[in-house]
């Protein structure tokens, strides 16, 4: 959808801002480019709308070069987010988000109703916040408007400048799960600008680490953090890049423990042979719909005659769903004091997490990631150089 091919920008001062530039965004693919100040991350970014023109090299949007595109017709099939936003102070909210569809060519009246349902898209209130202006909103609220602006004309491509960087970090991470949770159904393909590692893993599909004009390493979060490619791309991510990746390596069904499992309405007789014939101390209990209850000890069964599971069963309130990342569940663990917690598949019981599973799913996926072999077929006695 994006491709750079060996860009360069020289600045006329003779600063090279960006370095034989190559690599390719995929449709519908958010790529964030993280880097510190000055490594060329906006410079790449203004090249792709035309804002600055490359020294050398050239950028293909679907295909078609865009030096040869004119810019007016391009910057609709592309929307910029900014952090200073550039809201006009003296329209409303609403009027400032009808603005590019009314340039587009709408009618007032529909560019309006438009832009109350982007605003509403975006976690605000049309009849709240769309009659204020931009100096009475809060600078998440602004941020948020920035977004619906840039959505505005539904260009397929987003580029984003450090859209959050000027919020504080509760409001951040707000934004970040909004946007997220909007990539998921509009699918825009989306080059994201970040100096914030956390920021970077956790919203791209991969990540571009940038050293100085040049990238270190394109690759998927889990990668960039398991396997740096070079000691700059290590130093980057930082010492706690194995925490980091807790967060974006999720629980998969391969990586649960299968204990027995007991219903709450089963005898409990009947429920404690089948533990003492599998050598089992204890049992997952779940409910009529399969979803867990809690656990029971296997002793708390043994000659219980005529009662039900149901009176001996303890809750267990530690659940997570599948597809959570691994942090989540060691959370829950911790907060539970639990050495397990169930896992579930859509709301029915998928098997347990445990501290060693935990471990071993970090381990494998690493290992897989740097082998760039499939997971399933990495065991831990091949991982390089464990
Ligand atoms: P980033 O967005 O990663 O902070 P920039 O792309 O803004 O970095 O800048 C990359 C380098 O180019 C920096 O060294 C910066 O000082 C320089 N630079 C940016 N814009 C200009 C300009 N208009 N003229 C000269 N140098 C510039
Ligand atoms: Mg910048």
């Amino acid at each position: 959808m994006i491709r750079f091919e060996h860009v360069t920008k020289r600045y006329p001062d003779g600063t090279t801002a960006v370095d034989d530039l190559s690599f390719e965004v995929a449709e519908g693919e958010l790529v964030t480019l993280v880097g510190p100040s000055g490594c060329g991350k906006t410079t790449t970014m203004k090249m792709v709308n035309r804002l600055i023109q490359p020294t050398s090299g050239r950028i293909l949007l679907d295909g078609e070069d865009i030096s040869a595109a004119d810019p007016v017709a391009l910057r609709r099939r592309i929307g910029y987010v900014i952090q200073q936003v550039g809201l006009f102070p003296h329209k409303t909210v609403l009027d400032n988000t009808a603005t590019v569809p009314h340039l587009l060519g709408r009618p007032r009246k529909e560019a309006r109703r438009r832009a109350a349902e982007l605003l509403e898209l975006v976690g605000l209130d049309p009849a709240v916040q769309g009659d204020r202006y931009p100096d009475q909103l809060s600078g998440g609220q602004r941020q948020r408007v920035g977004v619906a602006r840039a959505l505005a004309a539904d260009p397929p491509v987003l580029l984003m400048d450090e859209p959050f960087g000027a919020v504080d970090p509760v409001v951040r991470e707000h934004l970040q799960n909004e946007f997220l949770r909007l990539q998921s159904t509009l699918r825009k393909t989306v080059l994201f600008v970040t100096h914030d590692i956390e920021e970077a893993v956790r919203l791209g599909d991969r990540i571009a680490v940038y050293g100085a004009g040049r990238i270190e390493q394109f690759d998927t979060p889990a990668t960039v953090l398991g396997a740096p490619a070079t000691e700059y791309t290590a130093g980057f991510v930082g010492a706690d890049r194995g925490l980091k990746r807790l967060s974006v390596t999720p629980v998969e069904r391969g990586d649960l423990e299968q204990p027995p499992v007991v219903h709450l309405d089963e005898p409990a007789a009947r429920a404690a042979e089948r533990l003492t014939a599998d050598g089992a101390p204890w049992a997952v209990v779940l409910d009529a719909d399969d979803s867990p209850y809690g656990w029971v000890p296997a002793a708390a069964l043994a000659g219980t005659g005529g009662s039900t599971v149901r009176d001996h069963a303890r809750p267990m309130d530690a659940r997570l769903p599948l597809g959570a990342p691994l942090r989540q569940g060691l959370s829950a663990m911790l907060q539970h004091d639990a050495g397990w917690i169930a896992v579930l598949d859509g709301g029915r019981f998928a098997g347990v997490l445990t501290p060693a599973r935990l471990h071993a799913a970090l381990r494998r996926s690493t290992a897989a990631d740097a082998a760039n072999v499939p997971r399933g077929n990495v065991t831990l006695d091949t991982v390089p150089g464990a």
